[in-house]
């Protein structure tokens, strides 16, 4: 029987392996991982394609990481069944491994809609390092790229190829790219900034199919768009969204929302298993809930605790909310919480405006308490601003000063600095 045994060795398996080991050296600990090198930086994916990264400076940990820390990784092998009674996990081809803790740390799959041609040579999605390969190949034959999907993931591929000299769409159904994470005044200004670095942004339509090239029907050669018209590419990047990978506990014991729901230790409803990261619905600090909160330190953190509390080292997950620090052709961009909600009644809006830099700073306030902001252009301040959220600090004595050029730590009163640190 293995000690431990954890299913993806990505952000959240990693974060596991480093906590199992500060409390327990010698514990048997087997990672299984589909991926053969599952210890990359997933979001520097987009650098990997633009050039400015290598696989070798996109590596979270080293090569040596799994043997350092005498863990027997399987890597290249999926886990296809869990067998809770038992307590034992399938793997491709049959083999099983008992285990006395188990974590699920599978992360998240792209959703691909179905779509005519979209089997076709050429048509990617953007969340792993083996459609970065895919891409890359491809690039030197391709001269055009259309993208589907005006989220981060989308945009980051969109700047990507744009940067290997590709002609690129961007496609967006809704009427703004970024739509979940910005509101439209930020939206717009992230539009501009990519439409000066040569993307064509398409909002408020989709791609309806995706075209072969008149020579070779199975390779990609155009896309139809929802109003007809026809974009002529080379290469196709499905970027609309990502979604759980729970398909190990569907139709199992364990309880499963979105994700699968866990508790402040990242222990799900069954005893002896643990989940985090991606996969997980795990605590929201803001809402004071569980929900799917996809970002890379989260699912870390994740980890380590899900690590602590399976070699017996009690431990509490703080809990994260939402939160994008994106930067995109050197525009710096921090959100944080609620930005954009859909009534605005109940919310105190501040917000600086200078187009022309372009800077734009928005926070909004519920009860004198800062609920979410958006930092575009200049974010120095975005750290402070992020501690008074996370400590739900009452800000009514300074809300006038939030904006101005002064505010730091040194301008708040004592009080306050002594409540944004309270660790929690
Ligand atoms: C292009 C891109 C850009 C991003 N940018 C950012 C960013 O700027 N900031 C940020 O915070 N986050 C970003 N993210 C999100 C971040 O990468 C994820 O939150 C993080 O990778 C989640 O880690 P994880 O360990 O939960 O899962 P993953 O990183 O998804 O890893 C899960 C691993 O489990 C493996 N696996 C799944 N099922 C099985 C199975 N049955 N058997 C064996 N192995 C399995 C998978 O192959 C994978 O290797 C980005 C993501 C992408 C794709």
């Amino acid at each position: 029987m293995t000690k431990y045994v954890i299913i993806g060795g990505s952000a959240g398996g990693i974060g596991a392996v480093e906590a199992i080991r500060e409390v327990d050296p010698v514990g048997t600990v087997t990672v299984i991982s589909e991926e053969k090198v599952p210890q990359y930086s997933r979001p520097m994916i987009s650098e990997y394609v633009s050039k400015e990264a290598t696989l070798n400076s996109m590596k979270y940990r080293g090569d040596q990481f799994w043997k350092n820390n005498n863990v027997q990784a399987l890597t290249g092998r999926a886990a296809t069944k869990i067998d809770f009674t038992k307590k034992q996990v399938e793997l491709d081809g049959g083999d099983k491994i008992s285990y006395e803790k188990l974590l699920i740390a599978t992360g998240g799959k792209p959703f691909v809609p179905r779509m005519e041609g979209g089997e076709k040579d050429g048509v990617f999605t953007f969340t792993e390092l083996s459609s970065a390969e895919g891409i890359e190949a491809k690039l030197e034959h391709s001269k055009s790229a259309v993208v589907i999907g005006g989220g981060l993931i989308g945009v980051s591929a969109s700047e990507a190829l744009v940067k290997r000299g590709i002609k690129v769409t961007l496609v967006e159904l809704k009427d703004n790219i970024l739509n979940l994470i910005l509101d439209k005044t930020a939206s717009d200004m992230a539009e501009k900034v990519l439409t000066e670095a040569g993307v064509t942004v398409i909002t408020g339509q989709t791609v309806q199919r995706i075209l072969g090239k008149k020579d070779n029907d199975g390779s990609v050669g155009g896309v139809v768009m929802t109003d007809g018209k026809q974009i002529p590419c080379d290469l196709v990047v499905v970027a609309i969204g990502v979604i759980p990978r729970t398909e190990l506990v569907k139709e199992t014991p364990v309880k499963l929302n979105r994700g699968i729901v866990v508790d402040r230790f990242m222990r799900t409803n069954i005893p002896d298993v643990y989940a985090c990261g991606d996969v997980a619905e795990a605590h929201d600090f803001l809402i004071n809930g569980n929900r799917l909160l996809p970002l890379w330190p989260l699912a870390h953190m994740g980890g380590r605790v899900a690590g602590y509390n399976m070699a017996g080292k009690k431990a509490e997950y703080a809990g994260g909310t939402v939160m994008s620090s994106l930067k995109y052709f050197d525009l710096l961009t921090i959100a944080v919480g609620t930005v954009n909600p859909k009534e605005l009644d109940d919310y105190e809006v501040l917000v600086e405006l200078k187009p022309e830099k372009p800077v734009y700073k928005k926070i909004l306030l519920k009860d004198n308490v800062i609920v979410g902001f958006i930092f575009l252009g200049e974010i120095e301040k975005a750290g402070i601003l992020l501690r008074l959220l996370k400590n739900h600090v009452d800000v009514s004595t300074i809300k006038e000063e939030l904006l101005s050029d002064d505010f730091g730590i040194v301008t708040l009163p004592e009080q306050l600095r002594q409540e944004m640190f309270v660790v929690n």
